[in-house]
């Protein structure tokens, strides 16, 4: 809209998967309660679609990634989505990536995209998966190796014979999760599975054409080589390699609290002794934009006919989220809904729901520990539920199954048994090798109840944003810098450990308020651990008035008075979801400058992008000289350089009213465009004033 354009400059889309909040189940919370609620985001959703040349797929089509797997991607394009997720067309060959909002809004004005160039991390497959082991093995493998931050500005790039074994859905769970990992993007060479799921989504061209260059989408053949003969100079084309005998990988479990805490399922029972995991499971639930493929509802089901046949059901809630309205109503036709919900299965909305925080649960007391078990792909503290005492493991959906009728974390499917209504103990079978497309072919779902099609003459279109709003604000540009340097900046949070997007800006209830920044600000830093405090989360020290207040509330005082501030992260600050409003936030309420031991990609060019100073220690130890009650200047700002560390200076104030300072020198990654975000105030102000 603020670009003047009348049509996105690249082919868009836009999806409604994020705000159904899950209650009672698919049809009464999409039909009634969401539509009802949200109508008026919907309204300005479908509106500016319509008009500006996008296709909008409305509430209850699916999970964006699902949507996009089966309607878009094609092996060798390329694709930013802004979600961090998007990876999951590597599936399908495609390098599909993650960005911010502001990333994905110049692009579609037309302008072009730039990415630090990625490292390559090479991870050759050999064997086939058996039994239990599914492709979310293969990624929580992968994750226990690299950890969260480990693929940090890499192409996670999977190949060898092994890769050729795994279906093209199950591809794109691997690919999706490299995101847990901090990858830029994973991909898989184009091969038959692909062309199998292109024919099956109605994609045959595509197919066609893909078969015809194949040499171009597939790996070249002197890296498999190099890597068979186990040549040293394979480090000439990866920065690193990882190898994976799918057939000796093992189901494993990952959580709580982050996706890099895996373990075989073989050790969970001693991880939950050791550890005094709650063993008792609370609810279980699969799905997600990912693992909810029909070969995934296929391998759940056949668990669930198992059970069904010794006559039990799960002894814990199951909750099943489709990834797609196609893969639900074809699951629905082929009966694989129908024996979950024999066992008792109640199936949710084909939308995110549990997995970002849309999920009502009144049973749960206030402060309530409580073990979940999901399919989903995150795990951080408060992400499903909204409350950090919910600890949520994450395994395959045939896994969940199997914990679900046992009721216990601890339950190991390879050795444990079930008690069957009649008293008779039994084991579970691993499940069947499961269809990796319908033999009937995918149900065709009625294209007019979940998709519009931009309009052919959108001149009389009106977006439709309602003055009186409170769910709906239109942006106002951020101030450009003034041309001073830092003097006496306080420091509003140094926060400790894990802080992710979600603990900057968490979602559940606040993302109502997504479209309205003065609102969601309220959020600012809730789930941040301070550093100072340790045991406190959310809140921090008011330099006015010495009190404890909440960080949102401080940073309302401080930008009231016209000051600046800053904010101190840890390693990894800003992992998680590619979520614009954990760097819009922060910079509405007058954040000048983050300086961190490292930053994750996307939430640090989401930070450069809104006009924030992104800095890193020069020397990470520096982190533990900021204290409590210092203020901070930054100086040599009308000068900043690509690659030139910059001067910062820590006034500490001691107890007994003493004086000290310190120097200490901080490192950035802007290059000469971006230089121009800080000094323009925005990213969006620099596209604005080419406009004039
Ligand atoms: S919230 Fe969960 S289901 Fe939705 S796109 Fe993100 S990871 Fe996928």
């Amino acid at each position: 809209m603020q670009a003047g354009i009348e049509q996105t400059r690249v082919p868009t889309t836009v999806h409604c998967d994020h705000l159904i909040k899950a209650r009672v189940g698919s049809e009464p919370d999409t039909k009634a309660a969401a539509l009802y609620e949200n109508n008026e985001v919907y309204q300005f959703l479908g509106s500016a679609s319509r008009k500006y040349g996008i296709g909008f797929w409305k509430p209850g089509a699916g999970i964006i990634h699902q949507v996009i797997l089966e309607n878009y991607a094609f092996p060798g394009g390329l694709m930013i989505g802004t979600d961090s997720h998007t990876p999951n067309a590597g599936g399908l060959g495609m390098i599909a990536i993650g960005v911010g909002g502001l990333d994905a809004a110049e692009v579609m004005a037309g302008m072009s995209w730039e990415l630090l160039y990625p490292k390559r991390i090479g991870v050759y497959m050999t064997g086939k998966l058996n039994g239990w082991a599914s492709p979310e093995d293969v990624i929580l493998y992968v994750a226990s190796k690299l950890t969260v931050s480990g693929g940090t500005n890499a192409i996670i790039e999977y190949f060898g014979p092994g890769a050729k074994t795994i279906s093209c859905t199950g591809k794109a769970t691997i690919t999706n999760m490299g995101a847990e990992i901090g990858a830029t993007c994973s991909i898989f060479p184009y091969d038959k599975r692909m062309d199998i799921y292109l024919r099956a989504t109605k994609r045959g061209l595509i197919a066609d054409l893909a078969n015809q260059y194949i040499d171009l989408l597939v790996q070249d053949q002197e890296i498999e080589e190099v890597v068979e003969n186990r040549e040293e100079y394979i480090l000439k084309y990866f920065d690193r390699l990882i190898e994976i005998d799918l057939s000796k990988l093992e189901p494993h479990i990952v959580g709580p609290h982050t996706p890099d805490l895996a373990r075989p399922i073989s050790k969970m029972a001693k991880d939950v002794k050791n550890n005094s995991y709650i063993d008792t499971i609370s609810v279980a639930l699969i799905g997600s934009c990912t693992n909810s493929s029909y070969e995934d509802m296929s391998r759940a089901a056949d668990i669930a006919e198992q059970a069904r046949a010794r006559g039990i059901k799960t002894r814990v809630p199951l909750q099943v989220t489709p990834g797609s309205e196609m893969v639900r109503a074809t699951t629905e036709r082929d009966g694989q809904i129908h024996l979950l919900k024999e066992i008792g299965a109640n199936v949710l909305a084909n939308a995110c729901g549990p997995c970002i925080g849309q999920w009502e649960r009144p049973e749960l007391k206030k402060d309530e520990s409580n073990t979940i078990v999901t399919s989903y792909n995150r795990n951080f503290p408060g992400r499903n539920d909204g409350k950090r005492e919910t600890m949520n493991f994450i395994s395959s959906p045939e896994i969940v199954i199997a914990l679900a009728l046992a009721g216990r974390l601890s339950f190991n499917p390879f050795v444990d048994e079930l008690t069957g209504a009649d008293g008779t103990k039994f084991k579970l079978k691993p499940p069947k090798i499961a269809p990796e497309i319908p033999e009937k072919g995918f149900n065709d779902t009625s294209r007019d109840d979940i998709y519009d099609a931009p309009a052919e003459d959108s001149r009389s279109i009106e977006v439709t944003i309602n003055k009186d709003s409170v769910r709906l604000q239109k942006l106002q540009p951020f101030p450009k810098w003034d041309g001073r340097d830092f003097e006496k900046l306080p420091v509003l949070a140094k926060v400790k450990g894990k802080c992710t997007t979600d603990h900057i800006s968490p979602a559940g209830a606040w993302l109502m308020y997504r479209g309205h920044l003065d609102k969601i600000s309220d959020n600012l830093l809730l789930g941040a651990v301070n550093a100072y405090r340790s045991d406190e989360v959310g809140i921090g020290k008011n330099i006015h008035n010495g009190n404890i207040e909440s960080f949102s509330h401080i940073a309302r005082e401080y930008k009231k008075q016209n000051m600046k501030w800053i904010i101190v992260g840890d390693q990894n600050y800003g992992e998680g979801s590619s979520r614009e409003h954990a760097a819009m936030t922060p910079r509405y309420l007058g954040c000048a400058v983050v300086i961190s031991r490292s930053f994750a990609r996307i939430h640090e060019t989401n930070l450069k992008k809104q006009g924030v100073l992104t800095s890193t220690f020069k020397d990470p130890l520096d982190y533990d000289k900021i204290m409590e009650d210092d203020r901070i200047n930054i100086s040599g700002l009308n000068n900043i350089k690509p690659g030139k560390p910059v001067k910062c200076v820590l006034h500490h104030h001691h107890n007994n009213n003493n004086r000290t300072y310190e120097e200490i020198y901080l490192q950035h990654s802007y290059n000469e465009s971006q230089i121009e975000w800080f000094y323009a105030g925005s990213a969006l102000n620099v596209l604005l004033s080419r406009k004039d």
